[in-house]
């Protein structure tokens, strides 16, 4: 590692214009390369040994990298802890110009999936990629065109375009299971005794969140930690005739209602003491009525909370109840008392909060509730920190002009992201002086998680210039004042 001080080799020098030439000219195969993978299910599911079609799905971005020309594109797993991750794709080529000084850059995606099922209500089938036009763009539907395979075709699209004059050392780390959070790897790399080259870097660039909106250049600044946790209350030994105990006997549903109540404030902030708020990031706007519709939210319906959109999306905690186990459902229902009652709660947390902490001011605040004299139970199930980028950082600031470049804008936005990358907490651990620059093709549009994910061509060509450009500045092919010379 090292900062590169190579200045620029006149007869290998690349500029803008020429690498926006090049990703064109891959834009095609990079396109063929997305619908292959689309077309392979990957839905990662806890499950040992894993699903058949995430081995698959490896062993493709494997040849596919292969047959670029990444001859050391391989397949491997990581113990840790007695657990086994999924498989990883690992690569590692040299850069391939004169100069020792060359930084490394780390590039990372992700090609396991969230499920996702026709009759969830895809106007398509989820793994058969389709495409249809958009205005003057065209769309890929299919879960998994976004997120997170297109920062695999991404990444692909940059090799093809530097590969012979690759002016980095490059890393590639491709994992399977960010989408179930298994932990193995976030803890393998946070771990003070690990030591695997695999993962240093100058730079590392997660291709896995994307623009303001389609055509708008955006890098990714924050994201929020994340935190999961139950809350069970037993109050009967069964259930019983609610017209016979109904009154005095209590019921636990409404027992677990009343404790999860004081999680909020009348406004609808999180009302639990000492959880951090990150108020002053320079994110850009959200605008009220986009988020509206982009949620869906019922016109008669207000927004909650208090503060700017950004801060409550971007810098604030949200709590929100994501499973339910009580009373029966409703069509099946009966009068009578619930005895047992469980909820699964996800809690975001501001990009700086240390999540040991808010685990314990969570448990804290909990313990102190007694319904009716009830003591609920809570039991945590996971957390993972968030990330704040280091908005002066040298790579940073070449991300910032190398995506506005590619968009030919004079510059680029900073976004805060609401959900939770908690492997980037693990790379700033492993490499606490490197840049890491979050970017990619998820746009609100791409709907991912949702139904009817799709990606943007436009934006796929476009990240692959940002990123392409990015190297090229970062190993001093492009100077760092960047833009077309
Ligand atoms: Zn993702």
């Amino acid at each position: 590692m090292g900062q590169t001080t190579r200045t620029p080799v006149a007869d290998l020098d690349v500029d803008v214009d020429e690498l926006r030439q090049r990703t064109r000219q891959e834009a095609e195969s990079q396109r063929e390369a997305l619908k292959s993978l689309v077309g392979i299910a990957s839905v990662s599911r806890d499950v040992s040994p894993p699903p058949q079609e995430i081995g698959d799905c490896c062993d493709a971005v494997v040849q596919m990298f292969r047959d670029a020309g990444v001859s050391s594109a391989h397949r491997d797993t990581i113990t840790y802890q007695g657990r086994e991750t999924f498989p990883l794709v690992f690569a590692h080529e040299p850069c391939q110009l004169p100069g020792a000084n060359a930084p490394t850059v780390l590039i990372y995606s992700h090609y396991d999936v969230q499920p996702a099922a026709k009759q969830d209500g895809w106007d398509t089938e989820p793994f058969k990629p389709t495409e249809k036009p958009d205005g003057d763009d065209t769309r890929l539907y299919g879960r998994g065109a976004a997120d997170d395979k297109s920062g695999i075709v991404v990444h692909l699209g940059v090799w093809k375009a530097l590969q012979e004059r690759l002016p980095v050392n490059l890393k590639f780390v491709f994992e399977g299971e960010e989408e179930i959070g298994r932990g193995i790897l976030e803890g393998y790399l946070a771990d003070p005794a690990t030591e695997d080259d695999r993962f240093t870097a100058d730079l590392v660039i997660v291709a896995d969140t994307g623009n303001l909106a389609v055509g708008v250049p955006t890098v990714t600044s924050t994201l929020r930690g994340i935190a999961i946790f139950d809350v069970t209350v037993d109050t009967l030994g069964q259930s019983v005739h609610s017209g016979m105990y109904g009154g005095p006997a209590p019921d636990a549903f409404t027992v677990l209602v009343r404790a999860l109540a004081t999680l909020h404030d009348d406004r609808g902030d999180v009302a639990v003491p000492g959880l951090a708020h990150d108020d002053d990031f320079p994110w850009e706007p959200v605008d009220e009525q986009r988020f509206r519709t982009d949620a869906g939210v019922r016109d008669g319906v207000p927004l909650v909370g208090s503060g700017t959109l950004a801060q409550r999306l971007f810098g604030r905690p949200a709590i929100n109840v994501v499973g339910l186990d009580g009373p029966k459902p409703w069509a099946s229902s009966t009068n009578v008392l619930t005895p047992h009652a469980k909820a699964r709660i996800s809690v975001r947390l501001a990009p700086s909060q240390d999540p040991e902490q808010a685990r314990q001011a969570l448990q804290k605040h909990l313990d102190a509730q007694r319904p009716w004299g009830v003591t609920p139970k809570v039991e945590f199930a996971g957390a993972g920190a968030g990330y704040k980028a280091n908005t002066d950082g040298r790579y940073y600031r070449m991300a910032m002009r190398s995506i506005a470049s590619a968009y030919e804008q004079d510059e680029a936005k900073q976004t805060g992201q609401g959900g939770s990358i908690p492997l980037v907490d693990s790379f700033h651990k492993l490499n606490p002086d490197a840049d890491i620059v979050l970017w990619g093709c998820e746009e609100p549009k791409a709907r991912i998680h949702g139904t009817n994910e799709s990606v943007s061509y436009r934006e796929l060509s476009a990240m692959t210039l940002a990123e392409a450009i990015l190297l090229a500045t970062a190993g001093g092919l492009i100077p760092p004042t960047g833009g077309s010379r």
